[in-house]
């Protein structure tokens, strides 16, 4: 059964859409099974009804029409119980309800598989036969394979209202949440397209222009193909150089070439004129039975994708840009950011990426939400598509449906009445109401935050993350660049405190010119690991802080990825060792403060030897959640099990701060636990020294600080402890919230879907 499900696997990744899909995939199972007839029912989601999408044996025009009520025969039974149902006589089973239209009192043998995607039900996929059959389990297997692949296509098809038929609107593709706020506007797919399957739909402004950059492209492209294979000639055995002769000729023949003009008279822009023909042609090879032509379909493809390039470098007209542009795509540059004019951004989508990329850092730097790590979102069909942001949650609703447009426009004008009000906090201090002091600080990575910091009352940086500089580089930055830059953060917020945190990369935050491959970066060469072990740059970087440093005094080190106190050791000694250097060379500086950051299970538990040599700790509650909770933070698929209320997630942080305080330490919180209101009332509770968080979440926790007394705070931390499960521990929280008269703080304040 492997090789037709390799097909049908192919046929789904490389149909146009959903409506394509379905026939194709009926008529490949029905032919691999030898069934009568083969179905795929889909879950609508306003009625939850089955309805009856495609089929091959029942009659023709049910499709659409025939609609099961929920639960309704063996196709809700399969629905119900989740599982596959395996007949040998339908008729004989108490759910059996045939369906007239569909005729079904004809068939007797009936395998119905559910698609599932993430827990959800998302339709039924049957096969029935004649004549009394049960299905062997190599059969069975084979269905749910089949099942398993179209639930991730339904699925993104249905979150951007790809399937017409079915209501569609209140689904979303859930991301990362990369930039925190909602926005409501219109996708604009940013370039470069670098994939086929990528390009969207638009149409030619002029057909004859688009027709000519179209042509000489290819020509382009032929003449790369063949100073390609001149240059190979001394490298490449002959057979092998011989494949950019069949790249040229493949470019020279009518058949690629002609259908795409015919497509770009007929209206089409020329990249999406090109992917129609390519992927009609790769279409056809992927049918072939013959090996040697399945694999020209791969060269097609790298055809396809060296005449696309040639073209978007042809074509590099000015675009336009909708009023509130959300700008979508793979990767978003900071030139692709910056192409849109001033005050239309609404927000970012990109279908990599973490909260930690630069996308993320510049989104919110720019105060715009943005979601990331969205590899469900199929970027070609979505441009010019209303769409709805929720920065919060990492959701994305395509084309959504007026209820949930109507929710977010209500959310949108809460959060500007709020901002108002919250901006007369701003100088206000960050006490309880019993006269406890909270230092609320904020977390930056450009210099362009700086302001937002400093407008929003923040008492200094708790974390300055230092990676960014050296991501937009192509090498390592010099010491002088590198004092430039933090000579200008200290400056701007001298004698506030700035904890400038020592290079964090690794882990997801890699350097384009400092390659590392590894399996498990998250448990790989990280953060101080890479900085004990490539001294130099260690020490470059020590160099430009504390001589940055000399005219201000407001520096504090902070040291990231700590698992071993021998690594606190090790870094405090070259610490020590620059102070002395640099005092050597005449220099005035002094020994900075020096903090750790609590992240790793093992530095939580071992805080007392820590806090025994560190000045300060910071917990790191990003990865310190991921690491105790086995959730990669960025990983949408596992999203919803990232969660900082998990009771373990509070246990851990109540004993770091408390075994900190024994030992006589500082303990700061500069995760986003700190940014929001519910997690930063227990964090309240436990009593820490600091909340560290992006600029726009401080009025917000300010607001908390100075409702709720360290008593009434202690008290719903040891009600929380006592908690089983992270929905506990929210409830709770909010509760407290609304009763405190904060309940708009909660967010999102309701859930659109
Ligand atoms: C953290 O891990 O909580 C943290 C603040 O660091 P980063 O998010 O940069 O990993
Ligand atoms: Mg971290």
């Amino acid at each position: 059964m492997l090789e037709p499900l390799r097909r049908l696997v192919q046929d789904v990744s490389t149909a146009e859409n959903l409506e394509e899909a379905l026939p194709l995939v009926v008529h490949q199972v029905r032919g691999a099974l030898d069934v009568d007839a083969c179905s795929v029912f889909l879950r609508d989601d306003g009625s939850g009804e089955m309805v009856l999408m495609a089929t091959e044996g029942l009659p023709p025009g049910c499709e659409g029409r025939v609609r099961l009520a929920p639960g309704e025969g063996l196709v809700g039974f399969v629905a119900e119980r989740k599982e596959p149902v395996n007949l040998e006589n339908a008729g004989a089973h108490p759910r059996y309800l045939p369906c007239p239209q569909a005729c079904e009192e004809r068939f007797h043998g009936f395998l119905g598989v559910p698609i599932v995607h993430y827990r959800e039900v998302l339709g039924v996929l049957a096969a029935q036969q004649r004549g009394h059959r049960l299905f062997n389990p190599s059969e069975a297997a084979f269905m749910v394979a089949v099942a398993a692949q179209l639930a991730g296509a339904i699925r993104s098809a249905r979150s951007t209202g790809g399937i017409a038929r079915v209501g569609v609107g209140t689904s979303f593709v859930q991301g990362v949440a990369g930039a925190p706020g909602v926005a409501i506007g219109t996708i604009t797919v940013s370039h470069p397209l670098a994939r086929l399957s990528d390009v969207p739909d638009r149409p030619a402004k002029d057909p004859h222009a688009e027709a000519e950059l179209f042509l000489s492209a290819v020509e382009r492209v032929q003449d790369e193909l063949r100073s390609l294979g001149d240059r190979m000639s001394t490298l490449l055995p002959r057979e092998e150089r011989s494949l950019f002769d069949v790249f040229a000729l493949l470019l020279d023949s009518k058949q690629l070439v002609q259908p795409t003009v015919r497509r770009i008279r007929a209206g089409s822009w020329a990249p999406a004129a090109w992917r129609d023909t390519v992927m009609e042609h790769v279409r056809a090879f992927e049918q072939m039975n013959d090996e040697y032509l399945r694999t020209r379909a791969s060269d097609l493809r790298d055809i396809g994708r060296r005449v696309l390039v040639a073209l978007q470098s042809e074509a590099r007209e000015p675009r336009r840009y909708p009023e509130h542009c959300v700008l979508a795509g793979e990767e978003i540059t900071a030139a692709d950011l910056a192409e849109v004019p001033a005050g239309q951004l609404a927000g970012v989508l990109c279908s990599r990426g973490s909260v930690l990329s630069h996308t993320a850092i510049l989104a919110r730097a720019l105060g715009v939400p943005a979601v990331m790590g969205l590899g469900d979102l199929p970027i070609g069909r979505i441009d010019g598509a209303p769409v709805v942001v929720d920065g919060y949650q990492g959701r994305v609703y395509v084309r959504p449906h007026r209820r949930v447009v109507v929710e977010f426009e209500r959310l949108l004008r809460d959060e500007e009445v709020l901002a108002a009000g919250l901006r007369e906090l701003r100088d206000l201090p960050a006490r309880t109401p019993d006269g406890h002091s909270v230092e609320l600080q904020v977390n930056t990575g450009l210099v362009a935050d700086i302001q937002l910091g400093l407008e929003s009352g923040a008492e200094g940086v708790g974390l300055y993350r230092t990676e960014f500089p050296y991501m937009i580089r192509h090498a390592f930055p010099s010491e002088e660049e590198l004092f430039r830059n933090y000579r200008h953060v200290l400056a701007a917020l001298a004698p506030k405190p700035v904890v400038m945190r020592t290079l964090d990369v690794g882990g997801d935050k890699t350097l384009p010119y400092f390659a590392i491959e590894e399996d498990n970066p998250f448990l790989g060469w990280r953060g101080i690991r890479i900085t004990l072990d490539q001294p130099e740059i260690f020490h470059t970087q020590l160099r430009a802080m504390l001589r940055a440093n000399i005219s201000f005094g407001n520096l504090q080190v902070l040291l990231p990825m700590v698992s071993h106190v021998r690594e606190v050791d090790e870094a405090i000694g070259v610490i020590d060792r620059t102070v002395a250097e640099l005092r050597d060379e005449g220099r005035a500086v002094t020994r900075p403060p020096v903090g750790v950051m609590v992240e790793v299970p093992a530095a939580a538990l071992q805080t007392a030897a820590l806090a025994r040599r560190a000045d300060f700790l910071s917990i790191g509650t990003n990865d310190l959640i991921q690491y105790l909770l086995a959730v990669d933070r960025n990983n949408a698929r596992v999203a919803a099990l990232y969660d900082g209320l998990h009771p373990a997630v509070l246990q851990t942080v109540n004993w770091v701060v408390q075994e900190g305080h024994r030992t006589g330490t500082r303990v700061g919180v500069c995760g986003e636990m700190a940014g929001d209101p519910a997690s930063a009332l227990l964090l309240l509770g436990m009593g820490v020294d600091s909340m560290s968080m992006a600029a726009s979440s401080l009025p917000r926790v300010k607001w908390v600080v100075r409702s709720f007394t360290r008593d009434h705070a202690r008290d719903l931390l040891q009600e929380a402890l006592g908690l089983e499960e992270a929905f506990a521990v929210r409830l709770l929280l909010h509760a407290a919230l609304k009763d405190a008269g904060l309940g708009n703080l909660i967010r999102p304040l309701k859930s659109a879907a």
